[in-house]
């Protein structure tokens, strides 16, 4: 007898049980996941040893003592460099990259185990979007070069109910046109700018007879504005996430129904979410930004302890009146130096190294990301050492750097190759030309021009 569909197994009236456990005993229930996880990777992962030895497991923030990881931290625990992160009861694993730049990749690893646990997550955020066993669905997500979401959101749709595109993030448009006509798909999930590329790319080859009503987005913001040219071109009714998460984690949360932009019930039975104030280390209150810290207790191959995963975020004090009693918060964007381009995060110290290998350039730089017709746009302004330097090297100098800042950003160069991000634009300036705080004379070095 085959298995009861992952729609079908639903605990009615939402996913599961956990969504509707009073938040007190969520609360309990959380901790003690918590402390097994570091009874866990304290026991398995020698590195864990002595940093978590500031875990109060009695404390309101127990894990307050222990130092955030860093992307920066993982790579020399990680395969290729060294196995140092991994706990010593798994053999074998799969894979995937963690964004970063050309040369050498940054790696996550998952088990076998792991990437089936993912269904819950993946399940529970399309059940509470509103996919149903009705829905046509085109899988636009990011697969090959050791990309990681395509797969078990294409594992998670195989086993949900719903009938599955595979198409992933590859195919061409008219293909797509032409499949999403004959089989009637009604349901886009995928990468913000690919599915609004793809979407876009449809216009042109007519829309007549395509009924789309269901966006399923992830990875990036999709803005107000996108968002309304896909209702009024398409008729698409439902914009939603069904997970917010990174590879170096695990899936952080998931939006509902009721959800606006960029807020996310928490999946707070995955992990232990903290938001904490970068300067003083203090956990922030309700309503208060900070930066997010994950505790993923899934991750067994590779304990990852208090992620710093670069994001920032506040809690929100309303309960969702959906009705689900997993803790609500609000996404802010990245953190100081990053800025998502596409689906590429692109941080100022890369931007630096690169122009640090060229003469004539100072190291005043500024990254400012701006959105011009429905894309994104990196643009890099950069502060020449001497006051006259001639506009021909200035035009080459600046050729020069869009190439070599592209060139090193796989995703970036693809995003910009299939049109869904501008190409980068470098402006060299005399010195002293970048905008300054007016207060205190620094150097304003990344600008997010979009309030999403
Ligand atoms: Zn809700």
């Amino acid at each position: 007898m085959s298995k009861k569909c992952l729609f079908d197994a639903a605990v009615l009236p939402f996913y599961d049980s956990w969504e509707i456990m009073n938040p007190e005993d969520q609360a309990i229930a959380q901790r003690k996941k918590l402390v097994e996880y570091i009874n866990f990777a304290r026991s398995s992962v020698p590195f864990y040893k002595e940093r978590l030895a500031g875990f109060n497991e009695s404390d309101e923030e127990p894990l307050a003592a222990i130092l955030p990881l860093t992307s920066s931290d993982l790579r020399p625990l990680l395969p290729p460099v060294s196995t140092k992160l991994l706990s010593l009861t798994t053999e074998y694993y799969t894979v995937f990259q963690s964004g970063g730049t050309t040369g050498f990749p940054k790696s996550t690893l998952f088990s076998f185990d792991e990437l089936e646990m993912l269904n819950l997550p993946n399940s529970r955020g399309f059940f509470a979007i509103g996919l149903t066993k009705e829905d046509r669905v085109a899988n636009l997500f990011a697969v090959g070069g050791l990309y990681m979401t395509f797969i078990h959101i294409n594992r998670m749709l195989q086993q949900y109910g719903c009938k599955n595109f595979p198409f992933s993030n590859h195919t061409a448009t008219d293909f797509i046109h032409t499949v999403t006509k004959l089989f009637g798909i009604n349901c886009f999930t995928g990468i913000a700018s690919v599915i609004l590329n793809t979407m876009r790319g449809m216009i042109h080859l007519g829309i007549d007879g395509l009924n789309i009503e269901k966006v399923f987005f992830a990875g990036e913001h999709l803005y107000e504005a996108d968002q309304n040219e896909l209702k009024e071109k398409f008729g698409v009714k439902c914009i939603k996430s069904p997970g917010y998460g990174t590879v170096e984690t695990w899936y952080i949360g998931y939006q509902c129904d009721h959800c606006p932009l960029g807020v996310f019930h928490a999946h707070n039975d995955q992990c232990y979410i903290e938001i904490v104030n970068p300067d003083d280390g203090k956990h922030s209150g309700k309503g208060v930004p900070g930066l997010l810290y994950v505790t993923p207790f899934p991750r067994r191959l590779t304990p990852v302890i208090r992620y710093s995963v670069g994001d920032r975020a506040k809690w929100l004090s309303d309960s969702c009146s959906c009705g689900r009693t997993t803790p609500l918060f609000k996404l802010m964007g990245r953190g100081d130096n990053i800025l998502r381009i596409g689906f590429d995060s692109v941080d100022y110290e890369y931007i630096q190294q690169i122009l640090s290998e060229y003469k004539g350039l100072s190291s005043n730089v500024q990254i400012e990301k701006k959105r011009v017709d429905g894309r994104d746009l990196l643009v890099v302004r950069v502060e020449t050492t001497e006051g006259e330097a001639s506009s021909n090297w200035m035009g080459q100098m600046q050729h020069e750097l869009e190439a070599k800042i592209t060139e090193g950003r796989p995703s970036l160069r693809e995003a910009v190759a299939k049109e869904s991000v501008w190409p980068i634009s470098v402006e060299i300036l005399k010195p002293g030309a970048l905008p300054r705080n007016s207060r205190t004379g620094k150097l304003i070095r990344v600008v997010d021009a979009i309030k999403g």
